[in-house]
């Protein structure tokens, strides 16, 4: 899999921008409050759908397509398309932009809001489709939002490759009990293997944002990292040991809804772990223990 770093350079070699202008996509100025910054280059834009494996014998999802940056090239490989765009103004060009194709489908609906999990099932036994590919560039302001739904909640789905600020996609990417992790870590690797696909610099969009972006592959797990009773109860705790970092673990999860002081220790005690360390210095494994203990409890 590739890991470059698109840059200013990498755009002038790729046949990236064109100096496109908000007419250039039909007239469609841009939305800062939908996070609409569309991809120019056109060496992201290929690494992201070779990346994503998406191919035909895979039903792909497209998050917030867009002006179809990514779209023609998907619905080349994939199997049957299916594309998901809140904005409403984007709905008539990207219908205009993929007629005649008939494995594309365009859904004017929040991803937040759709019900993934019919939609996969559907599509996949009436078209004999035998994986399920999630890919976008995604809108940033509900990037976590958006990855734990498909985590939780959308069943079937063997990868998800989607572009994010690269400060929130460090974090992801990090393992967990490492100082660059933090609570968002710990569900993802809990899911899925993490691998980063490509970096894309602030000028590989248009309009080009305030950040850097990174590209991330999750290849969701057969079974979860590790055993743990309640998941949801061990994300409250990393949440609870991440909300305020420099603080001890046993600190930390003391002030969780229903804990105290004692518990908390004798908890600790019973997974081994010294109550004095720090959410970050903590692995699956042990927070698992952690939470696992403090149900016991
Ligand atoms: N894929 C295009 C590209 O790469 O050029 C556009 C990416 S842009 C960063 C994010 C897209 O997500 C926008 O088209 C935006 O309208 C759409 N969007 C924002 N919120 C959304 C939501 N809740 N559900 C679906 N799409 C959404």
């Amino acid at each position: 899999m590739s890991s470059q770093k698109h840059s200013k350079k990498s755009n002038r070699r790729g046949s990236g921008h064109h100096g496109r202008s908000p007419h250039g996509y039909g007239g469609v100025r841009p939305s800062k409050s939908l996070g609409q910054n569309f991809l120019i280059d056109e060496g992201v834009i290929e690494d992201i759908v070779l990346g994503s494996g998406a191919g035909s014998d895979a039903l792909v999802i497209e998050i917030g397509p867009g002006t179809g940056a990514l779209t023609l090239p998907l619905a080349e490989r994939a199997g049957y398309l299916v594309c998901v765009e809140l904005d409403d103004k984007l709905i008539e060009p990207l219908r205009v932009k993929t007629f005649g194709m008939d494995n594309v489908e365009i859904v004017h609906e929040d991803i937040l809001k759709l019900d993934l999990d019919t939609l996969i099932k559907e599509k996949t036994e009436a078209l004999g489709l035998k994986s399920v590919r999630v890919v976008g560039n995604l809108p940033y302001y509900i990037t976590t939002p958006i990855i734990m739904k498909l985590l939780e909640t959308a069943h079937g789905i063997d990868s998800i490759t989607v572009m994010m600020q690269k400060e929130v996609g460090d974090r992801i990417a990090a393992e967990p009990g490492t100082r660059a992790s933090g609570a968002i870590t710990y569900p993802v690797h809990y899911y899925a293997r993490v691998s980063k696909v490509t970096e894309a610099a602030a000028e590989c969009f248009y309009p080009a944002p305030k950040v850097d972006s990174v590209v991330l592959r999750l290849d969701l797990r057969d079974e979860p990292a590790v055993e743990v009773k309640d998941a949801q109860h061990m994300f409250r705790c990393v949440k609870a040991g991440f909300s305020q970092r420099r603080k001890t673990i046993h600190n930390s999860i003391a002030s969780m809804k229903g804990c105290d002081r004692d518990s908390v220790a004798i908890a600790l005690g019973k997974a081994g772990i010294d109550p004095g360390k720090r959410a970050e210095n903590l692995t699956l494994e042990e927070f698992a223990k952690i939470s696992d203990c403090l149900q016991d409890a």
